[in-house]
């Protein structure tokens, strides 16, 4: 058995990152220099939040630009890393008895083709997306990342793809600097201290955060894959995190590293 591969949460944000070079697409590629090459990626999607879970268990998936109105030099970014079906089939006896479906034609979105393009250029390293299903709560889906656990054992890296915060109705757009909410600094402050002090129940049970979390939070999609990597932390791991900012007011780019 060879090292246990870290868990990370990455806060996606816009797509264009995929184009751009910043202090996010940075910090993704550093973290990548900073781990075993992995064997495969397995990356649980903000943007597959469907009515059950499914994973992606094409060969081949191809990149999908589940998005409008960027420019067209975004639609012509290509990912082609292969996926594994093998991995697919791994994650569904894990979950047994739950029941997880087999995609054999979907995609990548943009959550994990956006940033795996900055930690693996090459996309040489096979990349299986899991759903999250939107019928489930918040534990359900705590207890589901947890079950993930001897994937880390077997060289697989697991991402989740998100944004802790994120509302888009309150997004500065074209305002990237823009200042951010109190309520957004006070959730993401929150949040950390519970990360760093392992009290996750809290996070699971986000909602009980009040009136911050409803706008930092106003539907689950983007905030449910952290939610899988805590679920993954050993005892006595180190809680990090490599990357901070708020764009636009309302949406945090924090990453949080788990070992
Ligand atoms: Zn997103």
């Amino acid at each position: 058995m060879g090292k246990v591969m870290p868990v990370v949460f990455f806060g996606h944000g816009n797509p264009m990152n995929a184009l751009q070079t910043n202090v996010y697409t940075e910090s993704w590629r550093q973290f990548a220099q900073s781990i075993p090459r992995p064997k495969a990626i397995l990356v649980i999607s903000a943007h597959r939040y469907i009515p059950g879970t499914a994973v992606t268990g094409s060969p081949f998936p191809k990149t999908i630009h589940d998005f409008r109105g960027f420019p067209p030099e975004l639609y012509n970014v290509t990912y082609p890393a292969p996926g594994s079906p093998e991995l697919a089939r791994e994650v569904q006896k894990l979950l047994a008895p739950l029941r997880v479906s087999f995609d054999e034609h979907r995609g990548l979105d943009h959550e994990s083709w956006s940033v795996l393009c900055h930690l693996f250029p090459e996309a040489d390293i096979a990349v299986v997306q899991l759903s999250i299903d939107e019928t489930m709560g918040s534990e359900f889906h705590y207890e589901t990342g947890k079950l993930l656990q001897p994937l880390r054992d077997d060289g697989i890296l697991i991402v989740g793809s998100g944004n802790l915060v994120h509302n888009l109705h309150a997004y500065a757009w074209g305002i990237e600097n823009a200042q951010p909410f109190d309520w957004a600094v006070r959730f993401e402050q929150s949040a950390r201290k519970f990360m760093v002090e392992g009290r996750y129940r809290e996070l699971v049970s986000y909602r009980s955060m009040g009136n911050d979390a409803k706008l930092a939070v106003p539907t689950p999609d983007h905030f449910l894959p952290l939610l899988y990597i805590l679920g993954l932390r050993r005892k006595n791991e180190r809680v990090s995190f490599p990357v901070e900012g708020i764009k636009g007011g309302s949406l945090s780019m924090l990453s949080v590293r788990i070992g």
